[in-house]
């Protein structure tokens, strides 16, 4: 059990960190690789105090030596955050952890999402082929991915007796059904399925905790970062704009300490 979970790896994350383990909480980020930050696109940095003329690689590997220096870094995709009682479980692939507080950081998610897919899913449309598969034993899915996780997952779920139709990510999709998803329709082609598998490197931030208000394209927060789930905070680019590292990084040190105020309080 750590005290704070941290969803993301960027600079949003990094500041967190740095934070919440000065103020003595333990930590852990769940992270995907360093190459999908925000930071390590942008060529150069010129209005970060402290840091004149610096690449975006060089400063995105500094933050991430911070984070894995403050927390318990566990590289992989948070898929879904759930509360339980005064804790939070957070799925991650395969692995899970628990913390008394969480901080959203995972940045903005560009992915648009195929029609259907957020109604469906955790009813036929499953973002991990490990938690979900065996659910889905002797049984036919779409595996929607191109990357070699995807590859992956489908050669899994074969080994256990799924018959999996594997999809390009790129093509546009419509999942549809009654109570589950049970059709993928696609160039006016549609397969009749029992699961939907869609592997993507991050999950909408909007889906990753039940019931979290998300409004124009952002997490909403008040002043302190606390989201409408209480116990969860957020930061950086997913509470929206404006997109900048300075945001991103203050944000991040006001979230760590509204979630250390708030874990201090449930000890009361
Ligand atoms: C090309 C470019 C140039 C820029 N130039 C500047 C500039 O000159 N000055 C400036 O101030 N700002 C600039 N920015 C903006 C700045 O880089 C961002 O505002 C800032 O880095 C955002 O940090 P963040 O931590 O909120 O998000 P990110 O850096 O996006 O970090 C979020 C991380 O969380 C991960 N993640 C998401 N979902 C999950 C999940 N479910 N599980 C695990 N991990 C997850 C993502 O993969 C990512 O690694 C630029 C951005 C770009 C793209």
């Amino acid at each position: 059990m750590f005290d704070i979970i941290i969803i993301g790896g960027g600079a949003a994350a990094a500041s967190a960190a740095l934070t919440a383990k000065s103020r003595g909480k333990s930590v852990a980020a769940v992270a995907n690789g360093i190459e999908t930050t925000a930071l390590w696109r942008a060529e150069l940095i010129s209005n970060y105090p402290g840091t004149p003329d610096i690449t975006g690689r060089e400063l995105a590997s500094a933050m991430r030596a911070q984070l894995e220096a403050a927390a318990t870094v566990i590289t992989g995709r948070a898929l879904s955050i759930m509360p339980m009682g005064d804790t939070f479980g957070a799925a991650v692939e395969n692995e899970f952890c628990m913390a008394r507080a969480v901080i959203i950081a995972a940045g903005i998610t560009r992915e648009k999402l195929y029609r259907g897919e957020a109604e469906f899913l955790g009813r036929g449309v499953s973002y991990c082929a490990t938690c979900d598969g065996m659910l889905y034993r002797g049984k036919k899915v779409a595996l929607i991915g191109s990357s070699d996780e995807a590859r992956r997952d489908g050669d899994f779920l074969e080994s256990i007796g799924c018959e999996v139709v594997r999809l390009e990510r790129s093509a546009q999709y419509e999942i549809s059904g009654e109570e589950r998803a049970d059709t993928v329709s696609f160039s006016g082609e549609s397969i009749k399925v029992d699961g939907v598998f869609i592997i993507k490197d991050t999950v909408s931030v909007a889906k990753l905790v039940p019931g979290i208000e998300y409004k124009n394209g952002g997490i909403v927060t008040d002043g302190a970062m606390a989201t409408s789930v209480p116990g969860v905070f957020a930061a950086g680019d997913c509470r929206g704009k404006p997109f900048q590292l300075a945001k991103a990084a203050g944000e991040g040190n006001i979230a760590a300490l509204s979630a250390c105020e708030y874990i201090d309080s449930l000890k009361i």
